[in-house]
């Protein structure tokens, strides 16, 4: 009989994702998590009994993995975002071609120029625009989205379209960012609704998880495989307090440097897998929390910041606006630090950062000032990977040497697909099925 055991290693949406499609074809699931908390870059916290999602905040009916995964816990998300332009504070939904249309932020002749070339490019290739990243094609990976729009739209177009989602959500210039990725975010913004988790994402990726063993603040520190005699069929997880778990297959769903640090010794440090784990290009960066004892309009969510003033903070958001069961008397307002001032912070102090981008914060949402009742700094130090130009022709040659190797490991993370909730899950996905293969359960 096949013994079906397999440990998960990582609770963000990638290990999930996995652990629960092996739950599905049949295995025994244990998911072992570094934090007290799942989610990852998705994980959630409690701010003066005001629950928060620390990281990723929302994505949109068109991830139809995620809706999959998590449906039940879903729910529609109805506040808007303001880009604030030359001073005035502009209303916008990211990604919706309607909203861009009325948007006045762009001039006529802007939105002619939009109308004939970035929407047409989306609607061509809606199909291939897909978070697995397996299919985006390689004709929109030469260029980067700023050179793109300041091409055929224009610089203001560029600071006002193109910076604030690179800027807020991965803390990278638009001018770094592949064309490609940013289409991807254009195909699943205008994609029905936007959902926010019910509670928070950790909740709702707990939830998921019945039937699944589920480890928390345990950290991994290696995988041992017993190769005796041929082909690898055991792997033992070995954790830094000295626990071990048996098992028939692993998957590794962490950052890739700790992915590297657990299957390098499997392949030895001069395979191209391994050096390409040790390398793949990532930005870490943080949030700010602000908790209030009030509660700011809930108007608007998101508020980006005009990336020609920004020094300390690309975009805020008051989190009560994607919730609005929040209580009255306060809320939390999360805060991103601008690029070009996130290198300078990295080593802070949470009070120096708090220090450093409350005058930015003040200035997109000034209900916060005299109402500050906790500041608390959440720290990405793994990063999130860039989707650089180039990309696209990169991952395809990562999966070209996992699907090489013959180990019962696999590996699962949005580095492999694209920096998105539904590019973790689509990649946790194809762990699952990949091991469920190989331990004869699919
Ligand atoms: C600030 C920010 C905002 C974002 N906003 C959005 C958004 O609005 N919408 C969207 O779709 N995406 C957003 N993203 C991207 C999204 O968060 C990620 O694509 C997704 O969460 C990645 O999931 P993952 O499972 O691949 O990786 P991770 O979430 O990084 O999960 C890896 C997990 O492995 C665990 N781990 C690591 N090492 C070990 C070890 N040795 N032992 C045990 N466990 C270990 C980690 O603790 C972590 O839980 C955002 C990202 C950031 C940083």
């Amino acid at each position: 009989m096949t013994d079906a055991r397999v440990v998960v290693i990582g609770g963000g949406f990638a290990g999930v994702a996995a652990a629960v499609r092996l739950r599905d074809r049949g295995a025994r699931v244990t998911l072992i998590e570094e934090r007290r908390m799942l989610g990852g870059r998705a994980r959630s916290d409690v701010l003066d009994d005001v629950p928060i999602d620390t990281g990723a905040q929302l994505i949109t009916a068109g991830y139809a993995r995620t809706v999959q995964l998590l449906g039940a816990h879903l729910e529609r998300d109805v506040a808007h975002d303001i880009v604030v332009r030359n001073g005035e504070r502009l209303p916008l939904r990211f990604g919706s071609l309607r909203s861009l249309l009325g948007f006045s932020g762009l001039s006529a002749r802007e939105k002619v120029r939009l109308a004939t070339s970035l929407l047409p490019l989306l609607a061509r290739h809606r199909e291939a625009l897909d978070a697995s990243g397996a299919r985006l094609p390689e004709s929109l990976d030469t260029e980067s989205v700023r050179s793109y729009v300041e091409r055929r739209i224009g610089a203001a177009a560029a600071d006002t379209l193109a910076e604030p989602p690179c800027n807020g959500f991965y803390n990278v210039a638009a001018s770094d960012v592949s064309l490609a990725f940013f289409l991807s975010l254009g195909r699943y913004g205008s994609e029905g609704d936007t959902l926010a988790p019910m509670r928070s994402w950790s909740d709702a990726l707990g939830a998921a998880l019945v039937g699944i063993e589920v480890i928390t603040d345990a950290r991994v520190v290696a995988v041992n495989a017993d190769s005796g005699g041929g082909r690898t069929s055991r792997v033992s997880v070995h954790d830094a307090t000295g626990r071990t778990w048996d098992a028939a297959a692993v998957v590794i769903a962490t950052d890739p440097r700790t992915a590297h640090d657990l299957i390098a010794p499997h392949l030895g440090i001069d395979h191209a897998l391994a050096h390409w784990l040790a390398t793949v290009p990532m930005r870490g960066t943080l949030t700010l929390a602000l908790a209030l004892d009030c509660a700011p309009p809930h108007d608007a969510f998101g508020v980006f910041q005009d990336v020609r003033v920004a020094r300390t903070v690309s975009a805020c958001a008051v989190h009560g606006a994607k919730r609005p069961r929040v209580r009255a008397d306060r809320d939390v307002v999360l805060a991103w630090p601008a690029p070009r001032a996130l290198d300078a912070m990295r080593d802070m102090s949470a009070e120096s950062i708090t220090a450093h981008m409350l005058p930015d914060v003040e200035a997109l949402v000034p209900q916060v000032r005299g109402h500050i009742t906790r500041a608390r700094v959440y720290r990405f130090n793994h990063g999130s990977p860039i989707p650089f130009i180039g990309f696209v022709r990169d991952r395809a040659r990562a999966s070209a040497l996992l699907n090489s190797i013959d180990l019962p490991i696999a590996l699962a993370g949005d580095y492999l697909t694209t920096p998105l909730i539904e590019g973790a899950v689509a990649s946790g996905e194809f762990a699952g099925e990949r091991i469920a293969k190989r331990i004869g359960l699919a």
